[in-house]
């Protein structure tokens, strides 16, 4: 049976009209993997017994006993419509707020993207960031409303009071839709949903039974009819007459665009080259004859087959033997094997066409975003992740023996995870990894200890600080060792939407100039400076007001090396520097080459910078997360008083439902622990989320204390330079 349908999926993969690139995103538990399941049965791929009992899609052990989704997996499957066979490729997205990076990059490799709602919960945080997620991307929403058996035996509402919530839910996801969708000109297709329009779809996954518009009309049997079996306990029947996978992947294959039709519109918002070149060209016309250009979105590893880059086709062919580039890497890399994903198995197969998702092995410089092409190109846009890392934690191998493997190990971890960042200290043996919250270390760190059976030592986690100027400096003088030469500096504050751009990725060195001037003057800055913007350096801008200086041109590139020195470890807390506006007012520099090198110029602009922030009132910024915690009203107070007690603040509170919900912020660094206090708290009864929210300055009160502790930890002087006097 797995033969012939490799077989069918080898056919279809000619036919992009018959394909459909999909993802599924949800909050987590509102039900995605019970659906996948339902789908994959559906399709003969696993059995239908054992269906959301078998959690095909979740294949890393700890997925399994956490009950939650970690990686991004692939699957294809085929399914009949309309007297047609399709091919539908389903990319698999973690549900929690900590993996956002994978679900990101999930997003880049498919067209369409069905959002999964609890019937009962609502649209809820994760609901929201993987929709825009997915309209950033210019894929495709359509929404499936699940678990609707819980109004009839859990709430025992009645059609009207039913028709009512159903409503609200697309409602809510609408609105959600609309605020994305506003401004974004490259759709003038309508990407709201409506049942007429038979974009949503609604049903019990634990049950297997669905319903739409379409589906109604086929099998005559309307919402009431199916209320009043699914009342009388007839799941089974239910489940024959109106199938869960059936609904859902006719959905899929009426109102999922094909990648012929999706590429046209995808490719100019996620790849910046040349919108007239050849390469451009073929990828609209999803060109399978043309050059190859794979976008990784994925790296596993399969016990036998080693490392497994898994991603998608945008144009040419893909086949064993053929030599590629790998973007951001000199050489090129040989494919080794070419397969797709069947239940979230890899079958080898002989080649993959432009329009499909391929595993393939042999790029061993790929990593996950890697643009890997048969001529060189602009990369895709790297992917930007919608949170930097803000918490880090030490490893260390238990046993010295293990260093290697720890080493190659956390290398592999980077690769598969961008979203993780590692410094690896050979020296000491003692290593960081940085990431988005305490539980995705937590699981970072146990992948390590028990795949890789490498015990280790892990240091407590400790939270990431930015500094910030909060004012405008005088100007400032930076003299060099040999006094020869001068730089004249001034720093002021960047404009909140500047830096917003800035974090966002959509100001760049790489774009074109012109275009980079019109977004900056689009975030407010003025037009003389931002034609004057000589370079970008993290999140912050460098700004050249000289004229006529002479060697300052072949003297450039030292002063950047000092501005990033200067940047990358603050005057403060040597934590990174953003929001700063660094404007070189005057120079002096030396006739002869041999006294303005390295040893000169680095150190006078670094300490020019230094003292500049300074003089701008720089503060220490800290990492904030948004929080909602829904539990019952008895345990409200307890749940409001967590959040503030930890140098929150509650925003709202409201009723859903039977639940209270409770909204609010607070710092990254008193949430560590969070998951077991409130659970004590409330008796276990809260369920809560998270979700990075950016970074605030610290109130002035708590700066010395804190910046004093990250000097201590980092083995710096701990008295602050005594310009610093401003607290
Ligand atoms: P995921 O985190 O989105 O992948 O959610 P799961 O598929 O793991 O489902 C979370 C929980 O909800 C599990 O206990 C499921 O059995 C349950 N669940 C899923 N779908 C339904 C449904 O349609 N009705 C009910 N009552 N429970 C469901």
């Amino acid at each position: 049976r797995r033969k012939k349908i490799v077989e069918q999926c080898e056919r279809l993969m000619d036919n992009p009209d018959q394909i459909r690139n999909i993802a599924i995103a949800a909050h987590v538990d509102h039900g995605k993997t019970t659906l996948t399941d339902n789908l994959l049965a559906g399709a003969g791929m696993i059995s239908e017994d054992t269906a959301g009992e078998q959690l095909a899609m979740d294949t890393e052990e700890d997925e399994q006993e956490r009950g939650i989704t970690i990686d991004a997996a692939n699957v294809s499957m085929t399914h009949e419509y309309e007297d047609t066979d399709y091919l539908i490729n389903l990319i698999d997205t973690p549900g929690h707020v900590d993996f956002g990076g994978d679900v990101t990059r999930a997003m880049r490799a498919v067209d369409g993207a069905l959002v999964v709602v609890d019937a009962v919960e609502g649209a809820m945080p994760q609901t929201e960031t993987v929709l825009r997620q997915a309209l950033r991307e210019g894929v495709k929403p359509t929404l499936f409303i699940n678990k609707v058996d819980r109004l009839i035996s859990e709430l025992q509402e009645g059609p009207e009071e039913m028709q009512e919530r159903l409503l609200g839910v697309i409602h809510e996801v609408n609105e959600l839709i609309r605020g994305m969708t506003e401004e974004m000109d490259d759709i003038d297709e309508d990407w709201t949903v409506s049942v007429e329009g038979g974009t949503v779809g609604f049903g019990s996954a634990l049950y297997k039974w669905g319903v739409s518009m379409p589906s109604m009309q086929r099998t005559g049997m309307d919402f009431g009819d199916i209320m009043d079996l699914e009342r009388a306990d007839k799941r089974q029947e239910l489940h024959e007459r109106t199938p869960l996978s059936d609904v859902v992947l006719d959905m899929v294959c009426e109102h999922f665009p094909n990648p012929v039709d999706a590429q046209p519109h995808r490719i100019p918002r996620i790849w910046r080259g040349d919108p007239e070149s050849e390469i451009a060209d073929t990828m609209r016309m999803v060109n399978e004859d043309g050059e190859v250009v794979l976008m990784v979105t994925d790296i596993g590893i399969d016990p036998h087959a080693g490392e497994i880059a898994a991603g998608r086709v945008f144009s040419g062919t893909i086949e064993k033997g053929q030599e590629l580039y790998v973007s951001g890497t000199a050489g090129k890399n040989r494919i080794q094997s070419v397969g797709v994903y069947m239940g979230g198995e890899r079958e080898e197969v002989d080649r993959v066409p432009a329009g499909n998702i391929a595993a393939v092995t042999g790029l061993r410089d790929a990593i996950a975003g890697s643009t890997v092409s048969s001529v060189e190109m602009t990369p895709f846009e790297s992917i930007e992740h919608i949170s930097e890392p803000v918490i880090t934690k030490s490893v260390e191998a238990q046993n010295m023996d293990d260093l290697p493997k720890l080493i190659e190990t956390l290398q592999q971890v980077a690769k598969e995870d961008p979203t993780i960042q590692i410094e690896i200290n050979e020296d000491t043996g003692e290593h960081l990894i940085s990431g988005q919250g305490e539980l995705h270390l937590e699981v970072i760190t146990q992948r390590i200890e028990r795949n890789q059976g490498i015990p280790v030592n892990t240091g407590e986690p400790i939270v990431v600080y930015r500094e910030s100027p909060t004012s405008e400096s005088r100007e400032v003088e930076g003299v060099s060792p040999n006094r020869h030469n001068k730089f004249y500096i001034t720093v002021e504050q960047l404009d909140d939407d500047v830096l917003e751009q800035l974090r966002l990725g959509e100001v760049t060195m790489d774009m074109p100039e012109q275009e980079r001037r019109e977004a900056l003057q689009d975030a407010g800055m003025d037009k003389d400076t931002s034609q004057s913007v000589e370079n970008i350096i993290g999140k912050n801008i460098f700004i050249d007001d000289t004229k006529g200086i002479q060697h300052l041109n072949e003297t450039m590139e030292l002063v950047v090396e000092g501005l990033q020195e200067a940047l990358e470890d603050g005057p403060l807390a040597a934590e990174p520097v953003e929001g700063a506006l660094l404007r070189l007012h005057d120079a002096r520099l030396h006739e002869d080459a041999i006294h303005r090198g390295p040893a000169q110029v680095i150190p006078a602009v670094r300490d020019a910078v230094h003292r500049g922030l300074i003089d701008a009132e720089i503060r220490l910024l800290e990492p904030i997360q948004d929080v909602r915690i829904d539990v019952p009203s008895e345990h409200m107070g307890a749940a409001s008083g967590e959040v503030q007690g930890r140098r929150g603040r509650v925003d709202d509170m409201y009723q859903e439902g039977d639940l209270m919900v409770v909204e609010g912020i607070a710092p990254v660094e008193e949430m560590i622990g969070f998951s077991s206090d409130i659970r004590s708290a409330t008796e276990g009864r809260a369920s809560w989320n998270t979700e990075n929210a950016g970074f605030r300055v610290m109130a002035d009160n708590l700066q010395p204390e804190i910046i004093n502790q990250i000097r201590e930890r980092k083995g710096m002087k701990t008295e602050l330079p005594e310009s610093i006097n401003y607290f």
